[in-house]
């Protein structure tokens, strides 16, 4: 899904110049699949709901789409992106201020739980491109900082997350407050079915883009797994898995490694141990401080630590290019969850592996549900650990 096309370049994409020196000097030459057809219709007006794998490039789909369509003589908010994390959302706003650079007095804040109010406000003076969390969102809608009148292009990333009901209720009040005419993009890796009728809510007549493909796991990531003895104590389950993943990240080569547990004190127990054994760890989950959040991200980004523990905080969207082995300590909860969890291996067309934990019984059938439901291969995980795992 990311082999590129050799013969398509963004500057056959008529768009502007500022924008195409952006995507340039970001390294974006080519367009990905994902980008060449939906791009165009998202410039077009139309509301769309794309659909394409983990580490395609979608949110330079909506950056683009978002960038042009700027009226720069208002000061007004014209674009609101919502993504379900606050991590996500630092990673938008990074993209798009980059991507964005040579547009002329661009502004493009972003709003996260957990950081002052009073910042936002002054940054709302002048804001053309917001994106936020739809909790900060709504509260400064709420407060009357944010004025939605000038809305023009609405963007829900990572839709299906955002339409789970913790966050419906929120969007749909943003939703409310939205001029009635405006453009909506949703995107996605994962559609549940449920999905397509939530967004009929918000667009009457949205098209479809996708691209053609039956397996949804990502071509570059190898898949494994490891049966773990059964024990009817779960944390003896847990300590045996601990002992298969040290082998695991002494046994293959790999740049960095991101562990998934279900358990937020599992996750940062586990990173202890880690770091007791002398890897470079580090733990995020969705109960800290945010400026302890957004530490671990950095340190993950600037490669300052090989493994992160987290929880499924960090399952979606995050992009850290060179991660590239996937660890499952605990089951994901369901097949959308394993491809979200999955997928931070391989962006962008690159190779990794994850692995993930069953132990016998119970959790080796919910691994096979998940097998089933995502119509992929799982092999199991050779014996001894081969060096090039990876
Ligand atoms: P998705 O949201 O589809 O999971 P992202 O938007 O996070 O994917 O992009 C994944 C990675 O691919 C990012 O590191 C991004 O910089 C890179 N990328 C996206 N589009 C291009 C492109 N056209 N050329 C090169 N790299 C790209
Ligand atoms: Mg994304």
């Amino acid at each position: 899904d990311v082999a590129i096309q050799e013969n398509v370049e963004f500057s056959g994409m008529l768009l502007s110049h500022a924008v195409l020196l952006g995507l340039k000097e970001a390294g974006f030459e080519r367009p990905s699949p994902i980008q060449l057809k939906a791009i165009p219709l998202g410039r077009c007006g139309l509301d769309l709901i794309v659909q394409a794998k983990s580490g395609t490039g979608k949110t330079c789909v909506f950056s683009v789409v978002a960038l042009e369509g700027l009226q720069m003589d208002s000061n007004s908010v014209q674009v609101l992106v919502l993504a379900p994390t606050r991590e996500i959302a630092v990673q938008i706003w990074e993209v798009m201020t980059s991507l964005g650079r040579h547009i002329e007095g661009l502004k493009c804040h972003m709003f996260i739980g957990g950081l002052p109010v009073h910042e936002d406000k002054l940054k709302l003076k002048n804001c053309h491109i917001a994106i936020g969390s739809p909790g900060r969102i709504k509260q400064l809608i709420e407060i009357g900082a944010i004025n939605t009148d000038s809305v023009r292009l609405f963007v829900l990333d990572e839709a299906d997350k955002l339409l789970e009901s913790n966050f419906q209720e929120q969007i749909n009040w943003i939703y409310s407050t939205l001029p009635e005419n405006k453009q909506m993009l949703a995107l996605s890796a994962t559609y549940p079915e449920s999905l397509a009728q939530h967004l009929t809510k918000y667009s009457r007549n949205p098209t479809f883009v996708r691209l053609n493909s039956s397996d949804p796991a990502l071509l570059g990531i190898k898949q494994f797994f490891q049966v773990t003895p059964y024990h009817p104590m779960q944390h003896v389950v847990y300590e045996e898995k601990v002992k298969y993943l040290l082998k695991l990240l002494t046994s293959a080569t790999f740049n960095q490694c991101l562990v998934f547990s279900n358990y937020q004190t599992r996750a940062e127990n586990l990173c202890d141990v880690l770091n007791s054994r002398g890897w470079p760890a580090t733990f995020i989950s969705g109960s800290q401080e945010q400026h302890l959040r957004l530490e671990a991200m950095a340190k993950l980004k600037a490669f300052q630590c090989r493994v992160l523990v987290s929880t499924d905080l960090t399952s979606r969207g995050i992009d850290a290019d060179k991660v590239n082995l996937v660890v499952n300590m605990d089951l994901p909860r369901d097949h959308e969850t394993y491809l979200h969890r999955i997928g931070r291996a391989g962006r962008f067309g690159t190779y990794g592996a994850a692995v993930t934990y069953a132990s016998k019984g119970n959790e080796l059938e919910q691994l096979q549900a998940i097998e089933r439901k995502c119509n992929t291969t799982m092999r199991q995980l050779p014996d001894p650990i081969p060096n090039d795992l990876v």
